[in-house]
């Protein structure tokens, strides 16, 4: 499997505790949904005892080999989500991924992770007139789900990237969403 650069210079892993005889909760697998979800039930429950079980080190598998987005995007629409589970569950779901963002971003600095965590939001530049109306409907689309994508027009989405024109394929635009972070 691929080692991921970010390990190189990482803290080494603690060396784990003896496992207790017994636990109110025991997680298994120490990914993101295995931390958040103990991190969690401790911040509900500071009093229960909460056992993490990771069969390699913390941060193994997709957790720690991914590209860093913290993004609210989803590769399927909010109408298309509204068509199979109904309006209420997609706009309560986007919103949901908005605000998983910004509770990364305040988790981080609540409790000092020095995550790197930047909000600076996507930008998808429009290079062709089929990319440009492809965007300026996605634009419409997220509108109506409260996404708050908007569309820049040329000058101002080369204020955000300093994005090179190439023969034929001329920055025309771009889409920006402000939900999105890296770390
Ligand atoms: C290349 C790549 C790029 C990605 N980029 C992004 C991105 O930019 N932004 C984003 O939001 N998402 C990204 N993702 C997706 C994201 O990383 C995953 O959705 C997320 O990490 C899943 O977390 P998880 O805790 O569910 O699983 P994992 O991180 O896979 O954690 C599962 C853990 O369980 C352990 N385990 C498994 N079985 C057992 C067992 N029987 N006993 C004990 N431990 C066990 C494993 O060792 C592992 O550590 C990317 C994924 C990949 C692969």
């Amino acid at each position: 499997m691929v080692h991921p650069l970010w390990w190189d210079d990482a803290a080494p892993s603690p060396t784990p505790p003896e496992l207790p005889a017994r636990a109110d909760v025991a997680v298994v697998g120490g990914g993101y949904t295995g931390l958040w979800t103990a991190y969690h039930l401790l911040r509900e429950q500071p009093g229960i005892e909460v056992v993490v079980l990771e069969a390699e080190h913390v941060g193994f598998g997709a957790s720690g080999r991914n590209g860093g987005w913290v993004s609210a995007l989803f590769p399927v629409s909010g109408d298309a989500l509204a068509a199979r589970h109904g309006a209420p569950a997609a706009h309560a779901m986007l919103a949901a991924l908005r605000e998983s963002v910004e509770e990364i971003g305040r988790t981080t600095a609540d409790e000092g992770v020095d995550a790197g965590y930047v909000r600076g939001g996507t930008l998808v530049l429009a290079r062709g007139r089929a990319q440009e109306a492809r965007a300026r409907s996605e634009v419409a689309a997220d509108a109506r789900w409260g996404g708050g994508t908007r569309w820049l027009e040329r000058d101002e989405a080369l204020e955000r990237l300093a994005a090179a024109d190439r023969p034929g394929r001329t920055v025309l635009g771009a889409t920006a969403s402000p939900h999105c972070a890296r770390v």
